[in-house]
């Protein structure tokens, strides 16, 4: 938690929940990355946090931004970021969503099948396409891949069919999975994209640039590599496929660029003994999975969290939502520990909830209203 977000706390204890997110923060993990990768184009993932308050900062900042659809454009738009510095990410795109983007001067689109190569060709004649090809995600606590992306063959057909259809084969990308903690994962992803770059070079099709997606991870409540550890292997892998050849590289970083300047400040509305034998207390919590953690499906994403009564004993417990659905459990099986002395009314913190949780909360499930949100 950075010190703004400690005196906001406690200066206005805000009605809970609420996310509190340090725009300054935000700043930083931007400066960091943009170190780490010097050469990189870096394209924000808007679906990790759209406030407009974000936004705006990172164009300032010069960021670009990846949005994958009509209302991530325009929002991206109205913050003051330029047309030219939007890429349509997204492979699956409404034909009226790829009209507007087009006629707004959105210039680059991602596909990863031939229906969707179609459509840009139809609805966004010229504009330069990019395949998405599937990798591994393994490494990645919140993997991606399975509904995206498809085999090199395919890239390569699609390719040479994007200059026959009058669009412009710009480039190629991957995801290596969201929160991924291998830096090796984005090395083998390069090599086989360098493959195919020069495959279809030998076929007379020069392609410009690669798209290393996102998944650069938080620090959750387990450690994860740096960002220079990212930055240097990624350089070391386009070195040694590329060259000095090298082609316009591009990132799409979400989690890591929003995730740890964000605290959602929350109440425990419950600490019970579900039975008399069991160690293992239950915590409710007045946000849950339908309030907009809903990474911790799966018990995915295992944020840390800090209470009032810090330092004292701990105890095992498991950790819900207020809501009536049976799934509304953040952690039954992470080996949670929470201090004993945890009591109704506590306000607690979970830290790095800056990415994929304001978006993610329900429409009033419940009758419980969606996250508040505070950018300071
Ligand atoms: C979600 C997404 C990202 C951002 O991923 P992070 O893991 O948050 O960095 C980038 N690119 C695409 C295409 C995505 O869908």
């Amino acid at each position: 938690m950075t010190p703004k977000i400690a005196r906001f706390l406690a200066e206005q204890q805000p009605a809970t929940p609420c996310l509190v997110l340090d725009v300054d923060r935000v700043e930083q993990n931007f400066a960091a990355l943009r170190a780490a990768l010097p050469l990189a184009q870096i394209y924000y993932a808007v679906k990790a946090n759209p406030a407009r308050p974000i936004l705006e900062r990172l164009v300032r900042l010069g960021s670009r931004f990846d949005a994958a659809s009509h209302e991530e454009i325009q929002a991206c738009l109205a913050a003051g970021a330029a047309a030219s510095a939007v890429s349509y990410g997204n492979t699956i795109k409404k034909v009226s969503a790829i009209r507007s983007a087009y006629a707004a001067g959105v210039n680059m689109f991602a596909f990863d099948c031939a229906e969707e190569l179609d459509k840009l060709a139809a609805h966004a004649p010229g504009s330069r396409v990019y395949c998405r090809i599937l990798v591994t995600n393994a490494g990645a606590d919140w993997p991606l891949s399975r509904k995206f992306g498809t085999t090199i063959e395919s890239a390569r057909a699609l390719m040479l069919r994007a200059g026959e259809l009058g669009l412009d084969p710009y480039g190629l990308s991957f995801h290596v999975g969201s929160q991924q903690t291998d830096t090796a994962s984005y090395e083998a992803a390069i090599g086989r994209v360098a493959m195919l770059f020069t495959d279809l070079r030998d076929s007379g099709v020069n392609l410009r640039m690669v798209n290393l997606g996102g998944g650069f991870p938080a620090r959750y409540r387990d450690d994860v590599p740096g960002i220079d550890a990212f930055g240097r292997a990624i350089m070391r892998a386009m070195t040694e496929h590329f060259g000095n050849d090298l082609p316009d590289v591009v990132i799409e970083p979400g989690r890591f660029v929003v995730a740890d300047a964000g605290v959602v400040s929350a109440e425990v509305v419950l600490v019970s003994h579900r039975d008399r034998n069991d160690p293992q207390r239950w915590v409710y919590l007045d946000i849950g999975r339908f309030g907009g953690l809903a990474e911790t499906e799966g018990e995915a994403i295992r944020y840390r969290i800090t209470t009032p009564h810090d330092g004292g004993a701990v105890g095992p417990v498991a950790i819900a939502g207020p809501t009536c659905d049976g799934a509304d459990i953040l952690y039954e099986r992470s080996n949670y520990r929470l201090p004993m002395a945890l009591a109704c009314g506590d306000r607690i913190e979970l830290l790095s909830t800056g990415a994929y949780v304001t978006t993610y909360a329900s429409q009033g499930f419940n009758g419980f209203a969606p996250l508040a949100e505070h950018y300071i």
